[in-house]
């Protein structure tokens, strides 16, 4: 774990030395500040002592009792250490501990007449009253019991509790509290004070329980405010930070015919209108000299290539070049085959570069390149690696963002900042995406990122039909399959990830595409043509059959979800997904989206296995129901629940763990607000809090 974006300089981490700090730094806990942000999973209330005739089957309890005997039994690894107790009070019940580590010293102090204070869940035993593994310490007669909650931190191995509770309280008197949020801020939204409400997440008083439990306690907001303000504070920085930097200003050609023109007079199509909204804010972003830093987002089969390539139209008509990258080399091909087709012909020329493609062309291409005459170059993130000069580049676009991995996305963003060939200019960025993401989620995600979107699809299109099957009707699913080929329709079968083993998966596509192949040889019939697509074939291999489907040489393709993205065959009109129970909703949406894209009626029918868990029943549904990108992903942020105490969930957005964006909406408004005050009336408050939260040497990654 040693990518961090901290600079060395941090803080002295507050433990000391050898293997706790280096535990500590596994969980990234460096600074005070990051020990004392490291909040309680839950609480253990240890305020109380429950008598032994008070306990009740199920309960977490405190109780004082004193050892009647204690014996080990068993060997190992099965021995167990049996503690009796009887209440240390008046009460005549008697209590069993079964303990699984123990040492022989500890056997040692557990003489009959030792006072323990033992806290756990009780059960009734065979024999009476039982805690598994509970905590345990000697104590004497007058031992004060805790006058808070005890909390318990989410931890690594080789740091116990005892250790991280007093690592937090040594943090916590060491910090410098002052409250980076002025106090009429804090008044506008109702949030209490920093230091009092880590004090209070700390050691809450056991009267704050059920409100911790709930996630509604007002020190609760006031660490998810901060959270979500100390993002938007370094969005909002990111953003002035880039508004100083240039690019080329591409003007829209006027003269006679200019590229983009001709190309939209070569289409077969004309655009839609949300296509046009598009084109015309990207067109005016790329007409300045700051550069664009713009998220192109639409659902699947919205036409985002199309408003891509106008883009790259205008800025080729300027006489730069425009890079085109994707994630994966099927739809990098794609790309690259229906660009070609749309821009060859007008005399635009075109690079491709991919990791698999040989030396000797990569050469040739890499020239083409360097000396301008391509204008357009096409590819994988082969398009970014640091061999590659650009003679004039002027526009980088990158379909599919999200899915390029954290590493991608920085030589990226390094590539753009080191900016075209001694011009000293960097390239405007154009992201695409086809993952919608609902307006919170966009905030927090990409506060400085402007947003378009196509918000229709192309006309013509008929929605697809979606219909939940059970796995029992498989076979006549395939009888169903066989008749539409014959018809010359085309067909997609996803086979599932099998618990993320990508071997597994191999196997299972390898064995369904065997399966199918024979199933649809019917005698007497010309045999249906069955392709296979996963994720281990070579480039070449995966390119050559995506080929032959789109030829229409390969009526029925069997797949794993390597043709999530992108893919685009107009002619297959049915998708088939196996175990669809096993699939998030936007992979569910996104695979959909590769049919319904000719005129045919397209189905996709989502093979399930029984029993199936309330939230897989309903995402099923909601595939049924909604049609609609947005809806679903909406859905899918709901669907997610509120997840586990004290708001530790996976958002799935970088750097938020104690907000969530599908509840917190409107202190993520809240935030956004004080945000952009404070870098007006309070820059020093805003920086102080930004490097709280995400570190100095913060280095946002925003592109
Ligand atoms: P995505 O947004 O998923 O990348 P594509 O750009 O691949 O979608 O477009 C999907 C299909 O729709 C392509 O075959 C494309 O040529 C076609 N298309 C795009 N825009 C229009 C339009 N305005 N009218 C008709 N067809 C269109
Ligand atoms: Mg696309």
């Amino acid at each position: 774990m040693s990518a961090s974006p901290r600079s060395p300089k941090s803080p002295r981490p507050a433990g000391s030395g050898g293997a706790r700090s280096a535990a500590l730094e596994r969980l990234g806990l460096r600074s005070d500040w990051d020990v004392a942000l490291h909040l309680p999973l839950r609480y253990e209330d240890e305020t109380r002592l429950t008598a032994l005739d008070a306990l009740c089957d199920g309960a977490v309890v405190t109780a004082d009792a004193v050892v009647i005997d204690a014996q080990a039994q068993g060997r190992a690894p099965r021995r167990q250490l049996l503690v009796h107790l009887r209440d240390a009070g008046s009460a005549q019940e008697t209590l069993t501990l079964r303990l699984f580590h123990f040492y022989p010293h500890q056997l040692k102090t557990l003489q009959p007449g030792v006072r323990l204070r033992v806290h756990g869940q009780v059960r009734q035993g065979l024999f009476g009253w039982e805690m598994v593994h509970p905590g345990w310490k000697t104590v004497d007669e007058h031992a004060p019991l805790p006058t808070t909650l005890t909390p318990v931190y989410p931890t690594t191995a080789g740091l116990p509790q005892s250790y991280l509770r007093k690592a937090v309280a040594g943090a916590l008197q060491r910090l410098d509290g002052r409250d980076t949020v002025p106090q009429d801020e804090r008044a506008r939204h109702h949030l209490p004070d920093l230091a009092a409400s880590l004090r209070i997440l700390h050691a809450p008083p056991s009267s704050a329980l059920a409100a911790l439990e709930a996630g509604e306690h007002p020190a609760q907001r006031r660490l998810k405010f901060d959270e979500l303000l100390a993002q938007q504070l370094a969005q909002q920085q990111a953003r002035t930070q880039r508004l100083r930097r240039k690019s080329p200003a591409l003007p829209v050609a006027d003269g006679d015919a200019p590229l983009p023109q001709r190309l939209r007079a070569a289409l077969p199509f004309t655009l839609t209108a949300a296509q046009e909204r598009c084109v015309a804010e990207i067109s005016a972003d790329l007409t300045q000299t700051a550069p664009m830093h713009r998220l192109l987002q639409g659902d699947v089969g919205s036409g985002k290539t199309v408003v891509a390539a106008l883009a790259a139209a205008q800025a080729m008509a300027a006489g730069w070049q425009c890079a085109i990258m994707a994630p994966t080399e099927i739809l990098a091909a794609q790309h690259a085959r229906k660009l070609a087709d749309w821009l060859e012909p007008l005399g635009v020329g075109v690079a491709w570069l991919s990791g698999s493609q040989s030396r000797k062309e990569r050469e040739a291409e890499l020239l083409r390149v360097a000396s301008g005459q391509a204008q357009l170059v096409l590819g994988t993130h082969a398009v970014i690696q640091a061999q590659v000069r650009f003679a004039r580049l002027a526009l980088a676009i990158v379909d599919e963002q999200h899915r390029f991995g954290v590493a991608q996305r920085l030589a990226l963003r390094d590539s753009l900042l080191a900016g075209t060939q001694g011009s000293g200019l960097q390239p405007h960025l154009l992201m695409m995406s086809a993952t919608p993401i609902p307006r919170t989620l966009a905030m927090a995600m990409f506060g400085d990122l402007d947003v378009s979107t196509i918000d229709t699809l192309p006309p013509g299109r008929s929605p697809v039909r979606t219909t939940v099957v059970s796995a029992e009707r498989r076979d006549d699913l395939i009888e169903r399959v066989g008749g539409l080929i014959a018809q010359g329709r085309q067909a997609y079968w996803v086979c599932p990830l099998v618990e993320e083993s990508e071997t597994l998966d191999l196997q299972n596509a390898v064995a369904t595409h065997a399966e199918l192949s024979a199933a649809l040889a019917a005698p007497g019939q010309a045999a249906a043509r069955v392709g296979l697509l996963h994720g281990r074939m070579k480039a070449g291999e995966k390119r050559a059959t995506m080929q032959a489907f789109s030829a229409g040489e390969i009526g029925l393709l069997v797949a794993t979800t390597v043709i999530e993205v992108g893919v685009d065959v107009p002619n297959a009109s049915l998708m088939v997904i196996e175990h669809a129970e096993r699939f998030g909703l936007s992979q569910l949406h996104q695979l959909r989206g590769r049919v319904g894209r000719g005129a045919a009626q397209s189905d996709c029918v989502l093979l399930f296995t029984s029993p199936l868990s309330p939230t897989a029943r309903e995402r099923l549904a909601a595939m049924r129901e909604l049609a609609d990108g947005f809806a679903l992903a909406q859905k899918d942020l709901e669907l997610r629940g509120p997840g586990e105490l004290l708001g530790l969930r996976q958002s799935g957005v970088p750097g938020l763990r104690y907000a969530d964006l599908a509840l917190d909406a409107t202190l993520l408004e809240a935030a956004r607000d004080t945000a952009q005050r404070l870098l007006q009336s309070a820059p020093e408050a805003a920086r102080q809090h930004v490097a709280r939260w995400l570190g100095e040497g913060f280095d946002w990654l925003s592109a």
